[in-house]
């Protein structure tokens, strides 16, 4: 029958209009999602490819777009084209559209070029009115079915069409279920149905103030425009958002003949995945209802079946869906999303995407899709986000008790997935409360409306964060993401009220107070009554993560070194795949407890001679230090040594003494108390100190290689340390490559000056120890001078290490830890405006998270070339937290840095996203 309907009335309606508008779904295919959108792509593409689909056609994106362009009109044609589509869709049914005898009804079906599932809107079973409903009862013999679908219409088209309250309807179904003293939607009599459907219509009259439309036309051209409306309803625009989806991208239109899994026994409906979307096994995993239309199952009115239920209940139709689904998958090879409907023992396919899935599953169907030929290595790489990577190494809930959790009904809500990592603990609805408790050791779950700047400090000591309302980018998601805390953010189904400290679970008699315990999983959103343990992830059993990984190695141009500053962050780094240490900071080897006082003393000196006497002291802790991150980075097979970057003393030394406030108030104490003359002397030469060491902006101030200019021993000191620790392993036949960074260098005599200090040293320990060792000078370029000078300072540094950290501050002039309390996230999250609807977003994103690329990228990229001029040979690096930051990574690749270097759980997440960069710039040069 089909092959004999032709396309003419659409060919011609789209004659006279601008452009085509209109797709019928053997028009189209799955290249075509930017035009078509996934869904319609999809269902394009199933229709071509033969399979069972229910016939229809597409309104593209570029019509959602021009009736945004158009003051919210069709443009012209649209209209036109869709009813010459239509007509082409009768002939295909043999139904007609409004017909009283056989008439054809339609589902109304959103879709993007991104899936955004359950974000926009679908109207089914349109097309029925007063009259075509006594078509369909004569048609089907089934007066329950007929009424039934039709009052599911007038709910689905009153809710997206006419914007009424869902709940007017919810309450008059329950009544009539209590009244016919039923359990279940499927078994309220013909007759209450009729009657159902009068007084729903005249809810909807009531809401919208109009009657309910009985044209079918009609009928469809407000669900259009209500699907076009819907790209643009707040869900949508927070998950964009939240997603980074453009939002000039517009929804498509599918108009699609209805199919009815609710016809009995025999019909049914169902969603599922070709794979597991929790862990990725192998095997088709789904649920499915008998005698059901489609939003059931995903509306949770009944609870269905697993997939499996189907092969017992219709064996046939199952082996043939079993069938579809191997295909798809081989047919687009990636794990696939299916809805499928039966209706009276035939199968439909109504979708098919790309199925979202868990970091775990990610991870194993690319292995896996690798390892059964279906895909390429460098397509698996670039398939798995790297931040899936990172959650995979995330603390997780222990899977045995979270089923248990779940069993037991205590899964509370469901939230944003705002930052991810599980965590469990107290609930606490102050910053105050949550920070007395969390400093006590108590676990703590900050519960809160929001979160505003006032309440960081509660933050910074919770085990995680849940929030009521605000989205992906509100203050609480984008403070846990940068703190790396687990947080589920606008979680609506609950109701935090802060002066009773509890919150309450929407639609059930749940209450949670203070100090009960929570648990949630910012991966998923889940929020959970009680404790579910947390396990720490164990890379060494991430078999199919670690061969991603490998294969990501082949592709990327980039090292991946990691920030270590004792032997076991060192070890770690390595066993995550690090190739060396990037940057080893040596100032917490002063704050250690026993040698502290040794530090303070070295600090206080008055003479040259005093100073050496401490740093003499200070010398083999310093030199034990270093042996121990060396000898953590020697490969055991080849007694070869990583390069191991290790930076001289950078903090103001005041960070070493007491703070002046506090010196301030004993010393008056002790004052005033008479006695302890010999404590009191102590203390105000502690004070007289301090307060002479005292900067109104220690940030930029005596730090840095500054304090070795002016106090060389300490520098002098710190490279014995180093070389001498070298030395030392060298005699027990290991090969070193120690590398002396200068940190905050601003001009080019600074670093001579240093260097010319630091070889005399080198040259004596060589001396001592007969062979020379392999050391060398480099400096972090961390300031914007330095970067513009970057040739000058090339021709005397034999490594760059770019620390973006400073770099960012100094280049925006922002204090960090000033910004992010007071202005910096506002700046991201937009700032509230009267009169304007939308937030003024300042900047796109946290710099310090992701690196500036129109600003401090320039001073990189300038300092990158300016460099290798005059030094060829320098290697280039970068250590600022951007160093495990994606897009950040891309930025490194770009400018053709030598490696980045990242905190040790942050190297898998690199190794992924340096091969991702490379293969990208590698496509974009084809
Ligand atoms: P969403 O994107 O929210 O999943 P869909 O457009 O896919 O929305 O539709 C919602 C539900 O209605 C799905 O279960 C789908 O299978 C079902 N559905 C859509 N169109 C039809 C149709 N023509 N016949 C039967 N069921 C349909
Ligand atoms: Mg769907
Ligand atoms: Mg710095």
């Amino acid at each position: 029958m089909t092959q004999q309907i032709t396309h003419s009335e659409l060919d011609e309606a789209v004659k006279r209009s601008p452009r085509k508008w209109v797709y019928l779904f053997s028009e189209g295919n799955a290249s075509m999602r930017e035009l078509l959108g996934g869904k319609g792509a999809g269902v394009a593409e199933m229709t071509n490819a033969g399979l069972p689909v229910p016939p229809g056609f597409t309104i593209t994106t570029e019509a959602c777009n021009g009736y945004y362009d158009n003051n919210r009109q069709f443009p012209e044609g649209v209209w036109e084209q869709a009813k010459a589509a239509l007509a082409i869709v009768e002939k295909q049914t043999g139904k007609g559209f409004g017909s009283k005898e056989n008439p054809l009804l339609v589902s109304v079906r959103s879709g993007a070029k991104f899936s955004m599932p359950g974000m926009m809107d679908t109207v089914l079973n349109l097309g029925i009115n007063d009259e075509t409903v006594l078509g369909l009862v004569a048609l089907t013999g089934d007066e329950r079915f007929a009424y039934d679908a039709y009052r599911r219409f007038i709910q689905m088209f009153s809710k997206i069409v006419l914007d009424t309250n869902p709940q007017d309807f919810e309450v008059v179904l329950e009544r009539y279920k209590h009244e016919a003293g039923v359990k279940t939607d499927a078994e309220i009599p013909a007759a209450d149905l009729k009657k159902m459907v009068t007084e729903f219509k005249q809810i909807a009259e009531r809401a919208s103030g109009q009657p309910f439309p009985t044209d079918v036309y009609q009928q469809l051209h407000k669900a259009i425009e209500a699907v076009f409306s819907s790209w643009n309803n707040k869900r949508a625009i927070d998950y964009r958002n939240f997603n980074k989806i453009p939002h000039n991208l517009g929804t498509g239109v599918n108009v699609q003949s209805m199919v009815f899994g609710n016809m009995g026994n025999n019909s049914g409906t169902g969603v599922a995945f070709t794979r597991n979307p929790a862990h990725g096994e192998k095997k088709l995993y789904g649920e499915y209802l008998l005698n059901a239309q489609g939003e059931d199952v995903v509306a949770g009115i009944r609870t269905p079946s697993p997939i499996s239920k189907l092969e017992q209940d219709l064996p046939d139709v199952y082996q043939q869906f079993l069938e579809i689904a191997q295909r798809l998958e081989k047919h687009y090879r990636d794990m696939q999303d299916l809805e499928f409907t039966v209706e009276q023992g035939k199968l439909y396919m109504l979708q098919t995407r790309s199925g979202k899935r868990n970091a775990g599953a990610a991870v194993k169907i690319a292995v896996d899709m690798v390892e059964e030929g279906l895909i390429t290595p460098e397509e698996a790489v670039k398939r798995v986000e790297p931040s899936q990577v990172y959650q995979l190494l995330l603390p997780r809930f222990d899977e045995a008790e979270k089923r248990r959790a779940e069993q037991e009904g205590r899964l509370l809500a469901k939230g944003l997935n705002a930052s991810p990592g599980a965590a469990y603990g107290k609930a606490i609805f102050d910053a105050d409360r949550a920070e007395e408790l969390g400093k006590a050791g108590t676990p703590v779950v900050l519960v809160r409306p929001e979160t505003s700047p006032d309440d960081v400090h509660g933050m910074l000591v919770a085990k995680g964060i849940l929030t009521a309302r605000g989205g992906a980018t509100s203050h609480a998601a984008v403070v846990a993401r940068g703190l790396g805390l687990p947080c589920v953010a606008g979680c609506e189904g609950i109701r935090v009220n802060e002066e009773q400290h509890l919150f309450r679970v929407i639609g059930s008699d749940t209450v949670i107070k203070e100090g009960d315990d929570i648990s949630i999983d910012g991966a998923t959103g889940e929020v959970f009554a009680g404790i579910i343990k947390t396990v720490d992830a164990d890379f060494d059993k991430e078999t199919d993560l670690k061969k991603l990984l490998n294969w990501a190695d082949e592709f990327r141009k980039l090292g991946v070194w990691a920030n270590a500053d004792y032997p076991r962050d060192a070890k770690r780094a390595v066993t995550f795949g690090a190739q060396g240490i990037g940057l080893c900071r040596t100032e917490h080897m002063f704050m250690e407890q026993e040698r502290l006082p040794i530090v303070q003393k070295m600090i206080l000196s008055k003479t040259k001679e005093e100073r050496e006497a401490a740093l003499d002291q200070l010398l083999p802790f310093q030199q034990s230090d270093f042996k121990g991150i060396f000898s953590a980075m020697v490969d055991p097979q080849t007694n070869e040594g990583y390069p191991v970057v290790i930076r001289l003393i950078d903090p103001p030394l005041h960070e070493f003494l007491p703070s002046y406030e506090e010196l301030l108030v004993e010393v008056t104490r002790l004052e005033t108390q008479g006695g302890h003359e010999e404590e009191l002397a102590e203390k105000r030469q502690m004070l007289e100190a301090v307060g002479a060491m005292r900067e109104m902006n220690p940030m930029l101030g005596l730090r840095g290689c500054r304090l070795g200019l002016l106090f060389p021993e300490i520098n002098v000191m710190q490279t014995r340390a180093i070389l001498g620790a070298a030395a030392e392993l060298e005699k027990e036949g290991k090969k070193l490559h120690p590398k002396i960074m200068i940190p905050l260098v601003g001009h080019v005599n600074e670093l001579k000056e240093v260097r010319r200090q630091l070889e005399a040293v080198a040259a004596e320990i060589a001396k001592d120890a007969g062979k020379p060792i392999d050391y060398k000078f480099g400096t972090m370029i961390e300031l914007p001078r330095a970067a513009l000078t970057a040739d000058q300072i090339a021709s005397v540094a034999d490594f760059f290490s770019f620390g973006t950290n400073d770099l960012t501050q100094t280049t925006f002039g922002y204090s960090r830890d000033d910004a992010e309390g007071k202005f910096l996230l506002k700046y991201v999250e937009g700032l509230e405006e009267p009169g304007l609807k939308d937030k003024v977003k300042i900047l796109p994103v946290n710099p310090f998270q992701t690196l500036d690329r129109d600003g401090v990228g320039q001073l990189v990229a300038m300092a990158v070339e300016k460099g290798r001029k005059t030094n060829p040979d320098i290697e280039l690096g970068i250590c600022g937290e951007h160093g495990g930051d994606p897009d950040s990574i891309e930025f490194c690749n770009e400018v053709g840095l030598n490696y980045v270097s990242c905190s040790p759980f942050r190297v898998p997440v690199a190794r992924l996203a340096a091969a991702q960069a490379a293969l990208s710039r590698a496509e974009k040069d084809r």
